[in-house]
C-alpha cells in the first residue's frame, strides 16, 4: 500500500464519530439507519446480511467492536455471538426453510477472509440440491431486489424473537 502523507484526512476523521481504525463496512453498517441490512442486534454483537451472499439469506454474526482475531474477544462478546448465531438458525430455518445451515469463520487472509480486520462468523442456508442456486440468481438486480425483501422478512423474524 502507498503511504501518502494527508493532513486533511486528520480533519475527515475528527469530524466522525469514529475512529478510522473502525471504519470498515461491518462497522458503518452497524452505525446506520433502520435500512441497513443490519437484522438484528444483541448486547455487544449484530446480525447482518452478507451482500455478496454464498446463498440467499446468508447472514453474518458480528461482534459490534472492530476485532480481528477471535483471542481477543472477550467472553461477553463471544456469549452475545453464540446467542445470536443460535438465533439466526432458528431464523433460518423458520423463515427461508433452511434444510441445513453452514457455520464458518475465515481468520486471516490465507483462510480466505475477505474483511480480515473485523473478525465475523458466516451462517449460510443450505437446502436440498441448492448448488444451482447463484447461477440462477446471477443477474445483480435480481439479487439485490431478493436481497431486500430476504432482509424485511428476517428482521421481522428477529423482532419477534429478541
Ligand atoms: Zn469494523
Amino acid at each position: 500500500m502507498d503511504r501518502v502523507w494527508a493532513p486533511w484526512r486528520m480533519e475527515y476523521i475528527a469530524s466522525t464519530k469514529c475512529t478510522e481504525e473502525q471504519g470498515c463496512f461491518l462497522c458503518a453498517g452497524n452505525r446506520s439507519d433502520p435500512d441497513s441490512l443490519v437484522v438484528a442486534k444483541k448486547g455487544k454483537a449484530f446480525v447482518v446480511m452478507n451482500k455478496y451472499p454464498y446463498s440467499n439469506a446468508h447472514v453474518m454474526i458480528v461482534p459490534e467492536r472492530h476485532v480481528a482475531n477471535l483471542e481477543d474477544l472477550t467472553d461477553e462478546e463471544l456469549m452475545d455471538m453464540m446467542k445470536l448465531l443460535k438465533l439466526s438458525v432458528r431464523v433460518l430455518k423458520e423463515t427461508v426453510d433452511a434444510a441445513g445451515v453452514n457455520v464458518g469463520v475465515n481468520m486471516g487472509r490465507a483462510a480466505g477472509a475477505g474483511l480480515e480486520e473485523h473478525i465475523h462468523i458466516h451462517v449460510v442456508p443450505r437446502w436440498f440440491g441448492d448448488t444451482n442456486f447463484m447461477p440462477v440468481l446471477a443477474e445483480t438486480k435480481v439479487i439485490s431486489e431478493h436481497l431486500i425483501e430476504t432482509c424485511r422478512k428476517l428482521k421481522e423474524r428477529f423482532e419477534a424473537l429478541l
